[in-house]
């Protein structure tokens, strides 16, 4: 057998169709402790490799980036890619991947689990007949809210928060959504309206958040925006946890300014902030946005892909990063 020429490390194991695409160019290692690598660790890794196929969790800092000291690309296997110093990485000449797209219907699928889940408060009922008895059937128990025919409001309408709109169809109920330019098809294929945020919070019954973490978005929901919103309002968040002030929701779902929330990602991950817990109108989820197998399967296709065109001299398909100059 001849020897590879090229290595790529990948920072946690991912499904093996891809590490099967990636051995058919490379030699392949991946971190095999099965947890978060420390930035430590990361840096040892990341020497001497090729390519880095890596988590959203994994910080690429200046200090990493120069570890990286042959790298070509990082593939991040996520859509969300704050984890990346884009300048940093393009002054060191190592293009930047991302996978959009393929996991737009397992995210869109989470918030409305987490819709459900919080509009008829699932998991207290579940909780509920897990005691081996409900209370005698009557017609003001366990009371919930319907959703069919409530407006909608969406943060966001890029691959996910369009994904969302589409399936809001099924339940009929009029859209609006937010994002920095209106979208004339989208607004054509399903009739949602382009209104400003204040407007949104205003006017929505439910309301789901699909922008990404920048600097813009940080704490883009706190206090005054939960004031804004309907006392009968759901809140929906599987972006990510820094757009929204986490003690600033917990006031709001304490005093009832909101009726609840249900949110798959977190501030301070993997850690779930003190006070959550508490909170009986709050569905939580560990971030299980694009957790499904199939969709896992893809995003990892999606990352090696990225990483053998960049090792065959090209492009990667998903390049955050075009004008990095190669190594
Ligand atoms: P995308 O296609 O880039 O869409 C982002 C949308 O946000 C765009 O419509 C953009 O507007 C809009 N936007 C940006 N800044 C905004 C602001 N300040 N106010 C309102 N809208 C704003 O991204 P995507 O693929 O849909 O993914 C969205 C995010 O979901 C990712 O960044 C990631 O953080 C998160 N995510 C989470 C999970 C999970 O496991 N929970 C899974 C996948 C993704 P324009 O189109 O006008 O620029």
């Amino acid at each position: 057998m001849t020897a590879k020429p090229y290595h790529v490390y990948i920072t946690r194991k991912i499904p093996q169709p891809a590490i099967d695409l990636l051995e058919e160019h490379c030699t392949v290692t991946y971190n095999e402790i099965e947890d978060a690598l420390t930035p430590e660790q990361l840096k040892a890794a990341v020497r001497d490799k090729d390519a880095i196929l890596s988590m959203f969790y994994d910080k690429f800092t200046p200090e990493v980036l120069d570890c990286c000291n042959k790298a070509k690309i990082i593939a991040n296997f996520a859509v969300g890619f704050e984890n990346l110093d884009i300048p940093a990485a393009t002054e060191r000449g190592i293009y930047l991947s991302n996978t959009p797209g393929v996991l737009n219907i397992a995210t869109a699928e989470t918030a409305w689990a987490l819709i459900f889940a919080v509009a008829r408060n699932i998991p207290a009922m579940d909780a509920v007949c897990r005691t081996g008895k409900m209370d005698s059937w009557s017609p003001f128990g366990y009371l919930g809210q319907e959703i069919t025919g409530k407006t909608l409001g969406v943060i966001g309408a890029g691959r996910i928060g369009s994904a969302m709109i589409r399936m809001a169809k099924g339940f009929a109920m009029p859209i609006l959504y937010t994002a920095h330019s209106p979208k004339p098809e989208l607004e054509q294929e399903t009739g949602a309206i382009f209104t400003d945020l204040d407007t949104l919070l205003q006017k929505s019954d439910i309301i789901s958040i699909h922008a990404p973490a920048t600097p813009e978005t940080k704490y883009l929901i706190s206090k005054p925006q939960l004031e804004m919103m309907k006392p009968t309002a759901i809140l929906i968040n599987t972006a990510r946890g820094q757009l929204i002030n986490t003690q600033d929701l917990i006031w709001a779902l304490e005093n009832k300014v909101i009726a609840g929330a249900g949110i798959d990602v977190f501030e301070n991950e993997p850690y779930v902030t003190p006070g959550l817990e508490k909170l009986s109108n709050l569905v939580m989820a560990p971030h299980i946005g694009s957790a499904t197998y199939e969709t896992r399967v893809n995003m990892g296709l999606t990352a090696a892909r990225n990483i053998i065109a960049v090792l065959k001299g090209e492009m990667p398909p998903n390049c955050l990063n075009p004008e990095a100059k190669q190594k």
